[in-house]
């Protein structure tokens, strides 16, 4: 923390003007309210955290940062991979206390405020049998979540969070507050449906909403052979669009459900989602119920909130990871994926395999910003680890990984990107992807005020 961040800022005068909360380096709450998700952050020291209580704040806090020249963070669940929402000796913007949620379910739509959580407004749509997908994680933020794209359990059946985006509200580097939609502010529509935070800060979103009362899902742990890895991946491609999947290929985790002769070994712990009648679902989950005898299988009707467990504020992982999409994985690939698997040191080395394709893929590629419609497979290889001095192993094992798997398709999925450099952020945006993006960027953010994130840089 710098004395002089601290000087150009005046605590007093913030709260004094503010309804919301803020937070300096001498509040006992200061060590509590800094933390992020990934604990590699945990040095970082803001000069302020600031909790804005409604999108007028936000944009008094993005004057500040503005006038004062110092980085600012914006926060909405703090599940940043690259540490994007905390900066040393900056302003963090925290979305948190921001958190109303208006549903009609008449016309079924939600606006909702970026503070909410994924499991937050999953819970609330889930009363009016009504559902938006989001990720496979409760706790994660919808703000960070929707401008990067959003890949969850509907992306077969409805498409990404930002499919289902048809509007959303804006507070710019200037410090003016725009709705956005398909008519309005068009091009900038166009970019927060994937371009991340590079061109304001996203106060409500409004979604369309879905709906959807039972789904058949949960956890089918199975052995992890290389037919079973291969046979998954081609069942999830033929199945139902109804019915998504994210496939951890994986150390077993001492879980109580899985025999404990298996703990510690590799094996395929799979997420099923089947969004459609139980009776379908059923249908659907077959073919991988047959791969082989499952370790556990926890797939069942349930309303889909209960697809999220409950969050536990304490897991905090250290992780090295990368992200890629593959064109397909067949035999000698899943071979590849278990020798990964079992030469890696880390405590639990995983590859996290999500088959894409249906109503994600029939939207065009230059619709959003999001523009890797045509992946097949999304991959992420990570290593969770315990000590932070391990970190340089566990980085070079998973950059080999990924090479080692890579195929035609070099396309990267931004929320997945780690603190990489630009060549991991290029690769987020082909083509004229990139420079329609550095082009809106010049519009509404040509100073780069908002740099702390995966930047598109204004020139
Ligand atoms: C455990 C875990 C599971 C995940 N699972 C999935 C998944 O299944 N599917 C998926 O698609 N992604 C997933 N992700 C990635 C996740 O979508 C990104 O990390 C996302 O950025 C997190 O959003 P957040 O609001 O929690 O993060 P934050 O750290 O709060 O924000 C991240 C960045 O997003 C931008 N941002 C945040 N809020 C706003 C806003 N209101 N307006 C403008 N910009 C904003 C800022 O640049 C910020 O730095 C997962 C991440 C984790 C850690």
């Amino acid at each position: 923390m710098t004395t002089n961040a601290q000087a150009s800022i005046s605590i007093p005068q913030l709260r004094n003007e503010l309804a919301g909360e803020v937070i300096a380096p001498d509040d006992p709450q200061y060590d509590g309210a800094r933390r992020v998700f990934i604990p590699l952050y945990d040095d970082h020291r803001p000069a302020v955290i600031v909790r804005p209580a409604d999108a007028r704040e936000v944009g008094y806090i993005v004057a500040l940062a503005r006038e004062t020249g110092l980085e600012l963070a914006v926060r909405s669940g703090g599940h940043s991979g690259a540490g994007h929402s905390v900066t040393d000796g900056g302003i963090v913007l925290d979305l948190s206390l921001m958190k109303s949620l208006e549903i009609d379910p008449e016309k079924r739509i939600a606006w909702a405020e970026a503070g909410l959580t994924a499991g937050e407004v999953t819970n609330a749509t889930a009363a009016h049998r009504l559902a938006v997908g989001f990720g496979d994680t409760g706790s994660v933020g919808i703000g960070g979540l929707t401008v990067g794209g959003g890949v969850g359990y509907l992306v077969r059946k409805h498409g990404l969070t930002i499919d289902d985006l048809l509007a959303a509200e804006i507070v710019l580097a200037d410090g003016r507050l725009l709705q956005v939609d398909s008519e309005r502010n068009a091009d900038l529509f166009w970019a927060i449906r994937g371009g991340g935070g590079n061109f304001g800060v996203v106060t409500r979103f409004k979604f369309r909403l879905h709906p959807l009362d039972t789904v058949t899902g949960g956890m089918l742990v199975l052995p992890a052979t290389a037919e079973a890895i291969a046979g998954f991946i081609a069942a999830a491609e033929a199945a139902p669009e109804e019915l998504s999947t994210i496939a951890n290929v994986m150390t077993a985790p001492p879980m109580p459900f899985i025999p404990e002769e298996h703990h510690g070994q590799i094996v395929m712990l799979a997420m099923l989602v089947h969004a459609g009648s139980t009776e379908d679902g059923e249908q659907a989950v077959a073919p991988f119920r047959a791969l082989a005898t499952p370790l556990a299988d926890m797939v069942r009707p349930m309303p889909l909130p209960e697809i999220y467990p409950p969050d536990d504020p304490e897991y905090r992982p250290l992780a090295a990871a990368r992200t890629m999409f593959v064109d397909s994985i067949g035999y000698a690939e899943s071979e590849l994926i278990l020798d990964q698997l079992t030469a890696s040191t880390a405590m639990m080395p995983v590859a996290q395999l999500r088959v894409l394709g249906g109503a994600m893929a029939r939207i065009p590629a230059d619709a959003t910003a999001f523009a890797h419609r045509r992946s097949k497979i999304m991959v992420n290889v990570a290593a969770v680890y315990e000590r932070l001095d391990e970190a340089s192993v566990h980085e070079e094992w998973v950059t080999e990984f990924a090479d080692a798997l890579r195929q035609s398709d070099h396309g990267a999925y931004v929320n997945f990107v780690g603190d990489e450099g630009e060549d991991a952020v290029r690769a987020s945006y082909p083509g004229e992807t990139w420079d329609r993006l550095a082009a809106i960027k010049r519009r509404y953010d040509p100073g780069n005020l908002f740099r702390l994130n995966q930047n598109i840089p204004p020139a």
